[in-house]
């Protein structure tokens, strides 16, 4: 026998009993992000592999290890690791800045890392994001974290934890850098490999580590000094705290956690996470942050910015089973052409209807009609003569017949 292919690691089908779901995550994105005028934005699942290396960062692990990289004709393309940097690509090139902003844009779709294959992480998988540019006020940051809880409380989820920290600007975070790395310097020969490597590039990426003895390390009191003390300047204080206030008053809880510090190179001041319990030790739902030297990164003009992106397997696993939608109708009868008939009939009304297209026998077809739709429509030799139909409702096993055109109303 010819040898199957299989899936490849780290990605997986989304099997037709569980699109249900994945349509809902979808439409209610549409509704809640719609009402806060965002737009949606579709940009191409492979870019530049520059775009990346600028955009997310070359001391990250996502440029460093995880991308899918491969040449076309003398070009370095990447498949997108996240859509952060496709959407201000495109933002730049198509001119947005002129238009009067904010700019409020958001996006779903596949993303590819190359990390180790898990519960909760995956090498193809699925985020929801928004990006707003042009407000470089707190407000923005308030909005964004507001419209991700709505989002999750839209799909019914009420119980998750904000988490949010503030990482100052370029310039106050340098002292702190420079703090980190010298109380740190003592410790450097029992940090994690990873963490050795960043102390000099990325020294703030070392307190999101999640190697156990690094964590430890980061536990001793005279390093909490310093991970604890507050480093931002007088206007990032400011900032930080309008935030603060502001979901106060939108009544949103969050709890501050100096030692978030988010994976990627572009954030500064506001970042931000969304975590459950519920979901082991890849408990992040959606994190995010401002972004404000981004834009002029990437070749644009001067733009603050501020976002986040939402894991939708990880999602998708903290919501309830959606059934499949049964059919309206199953139509059973053994003249194909009446049943053609009736169904395209009743579809053009916007019902789904289904029949036997390899005509089988009646008891057959009523065992099919019990399993998948709400009614049995039997078009059988009497009803075809009298221009009737008998309409059997297949909770209560009621049936009566009825004039053919009256079908529609009784299902
Ligand atoms: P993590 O710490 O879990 O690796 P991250 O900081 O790399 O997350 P982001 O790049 O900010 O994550 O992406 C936002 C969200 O996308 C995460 O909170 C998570 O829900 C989801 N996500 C990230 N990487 C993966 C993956 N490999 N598989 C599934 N979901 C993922
Ligand atoms: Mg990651």
């Amino acid at each position: 026998m010819t040898k199957i292919i299989n899936v490849i690691k780290g990605t997986k089908d989304i099997l037709p009993q569980d699109v249900a779901s994945w349509q809902r995550m979808e439409k209610i994105a549409l509704e809640v992000f719609s009402k806060y005028g965002y737009k949606e934005i579709r940009t191409p699942i492979f870019e530049a592999t520059e775009l990346f290396a600028r955009g997310v960062g070359d001391t990250t692990d996502i440029v460093n290890k995880e991308m899918y990289t491969f040449e076309k004709s003398d070009r370095s393309l990447t498949l997108r690791p996240e859509n952060t940097a496709g959407v201000v690509r495109s933002f730049i090139e198509n001119g947005m800045a002129r238009l009067s902003p904010p700019v409020k844009l958001w996006y779903k779709g596949p993303m590819f890392r190359y990390e180790r294959p898990q519960a909760g992480r995956q090498r193809q998988f699925h985020q929801v994001g928004v990006e707003m540019f042009g407000v470089k006020q707190p407000t923005a940051d308030a909005e964004v974290i507001l419209l991700a809880v709505n989002y999750l409380k839209a799909l019914g989820l009420n119980d998750l934890e904000v988490e949010i920290n503030s990482l100052g600007c370029p310039k106050c975070r340098e002292a702190y850098k420079a703090k980190i790395k010298e109380v740190l310097k003592p410790e450097f020969d029992n940090l994690c490999e990873d963490c050795q490597n960043r102390y000099e590039k990325n020294p703030l990426r070392l307190l999101d580590c999640k190697v156990d003895s690094c964590k430890e390390i980061f536990a001793k009191p005279e390093i909490q000094k310093v991970i604890q003390s507050d480093f931002i300047c007088e206007e990032c204080a400011e900032h930080y705290r309008a935030v603060k206030s502001y979901l106060d008053v939108l009544r949103i809880k969050y709890v501050e956690n100096k030692l978030l510090v988010r994976g990627l190179d572009y954030y500064n001041r506001t970042v931000f996470e969304i975590k459950s319990n519920n979901l082991g030790s890849q408990n992040a739902v959606c994190g995010g942050g401002r972004y404000d030297s981004l834009v002029r990164n990437l070749g644009g003009d001067d733009t603050p910015a501020v976002g986040w992106a939402m894991g939708m397997e990880r999602l998708n696993s903290l919501l309830p089973l959606v059934e499949t939608q049964k059919l309206d109708a199953y139509i059973v009868s053994n003249s194909p052409s009446d049943a053609f008939a009736l169904a395209e009939e009743l579809r053009a009304a916007g019902k789904t209807v289904e029949f036997d297209l390899t005509n089988k026998k009646f008891t057959k077809q009523l065992e099919k009609a019990g399993k998948a739709a709400d009614f049995a429509l039997i078009l059988g030799e009497d009803e075809i003569k009298s221009g009737t139909v008998s309409v059997k409702n297949l909770k209560t096993s009621e049936q009566i017949t009825v004039k053919k055109c009256e079908a529609l109303n009784k299902i």
